[in-house]
């Protein structure tokens, strides 16, 4: 359903995503890695349609994207087919607004419908993500980390996507929540069909939504392949790295610091 072909971005002399290329079947889902300044975001805004390439192409559905700045209607076509959910859904919300009112928008701006088909779809949205009337009737400021991130993803499947990115969205959030999150993410990638890009600059958490890994280092692609692959024998001396860096099962932090100081 995507393809990327030698996308390239320029920030004057600055090159920060370099011929990038990889493909992600529909229903799929790929994770880019990649320590912070490595090219991830960009390409994720590139493929979004929230930034323009300096060269290259994003195929979506078989079909170019435009180049350069989208008229109104192509960036809703757009968003129909392509959501990006972000590390903060803090800044992405409205503070002002109850979330049920906030998805009973997001519903009305991607479909038409009568005012109680909007009621019943933002309910099996709340459903979908695991939140409920009372979450619904609240402010985001009374929700936690995990449930604000809840309701980002509840947000963006309101244009029913047939991609969904996820840009550092579990990075803030405690190791547990971090679990809770991803378990949801392959039920909705199962339940609704969705494609999923999910950018990390923890390789840890890569095997638990991943089929296929895309390693970036200095905006380029220096590995790409199956997870069990990747993490098993990885071939790049950078994606050996960060392979050695993710903790194992039984390592407590202390553990980890003795045999280092050992
Ligand atoms: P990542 O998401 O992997 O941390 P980014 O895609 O955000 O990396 O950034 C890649 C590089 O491009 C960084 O060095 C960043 O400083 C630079 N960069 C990103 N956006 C801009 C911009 N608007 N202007 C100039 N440089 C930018
Ligand atoms: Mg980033």
């Amino acid at each position: 359903m995507l393809e990327v072909r030698n996308l390239r971005k320029e920030y004057g002399e600055f090159v920060a995503v370099d011929e990038v290329t990889f493909a992600l079947p529909e229903q799929g889902a790929l994770a880019i890695v990649g320590e912070s300044g490595s090219g991830k975001t960009t390409t994720a805004r590139m493929i979004a349609g929230l930034e323009a390439p300096s060269g290259g192409s994003v195929v979506v559905a078989g079909e170019e994207r435009p180049a350069g700045r989208l008229r109104a209607r192509e960036r809703r076509v757009r968003a129909r087919q392509i959501q990006m959910v972000f590390q903060d859904p803090y800044a992405s919300l409205d503070r002002r607004q109850r979330v049920g009112d906030a998805l009973a928008e997001a519903v009305g701006f991607h479909q038409r419908l009568p005012a109680d088909g909007v009621r019943a779809r933002v309910a099996e949205l709340l459903d979908m993500v695991g939140l409920d009337d009372r979450q619904a009737r609240a402010l985001p400021k009374a929700l936690s980390g995990g449930q604000r991130q809840r309701v980002a993803i509840a947000r963006a499947l309101a244009a029913e996507p047939r991609l969904l990115i996820l840009d550092e969205a579990i990075a803030a959030l405690d190791v547990s929540i971090q679990a809770q999150i991803l378990t949801l993410l392959r039920r909705i990638r199962t339940e609704t069909g969705t494609a999923l890009l999910f950018i990390t600059h923890d390789l840890g958490a890569v095997r638990h939504i991943s089929d296929e890994v895309l390693v970036m280092q200095h905006g380029r692609v220096v590995e790409h392949g199956p997870v069990a692959t990747v993490l098993g024998a990885p071939q790049h001396p950078y994606t050996q790295r960060l392979v050695a860096s993710i903790p194992k099962p039984g390592w407590t932090p202390r553990r980890r610091a003795e045999r280092a100081a050992a």
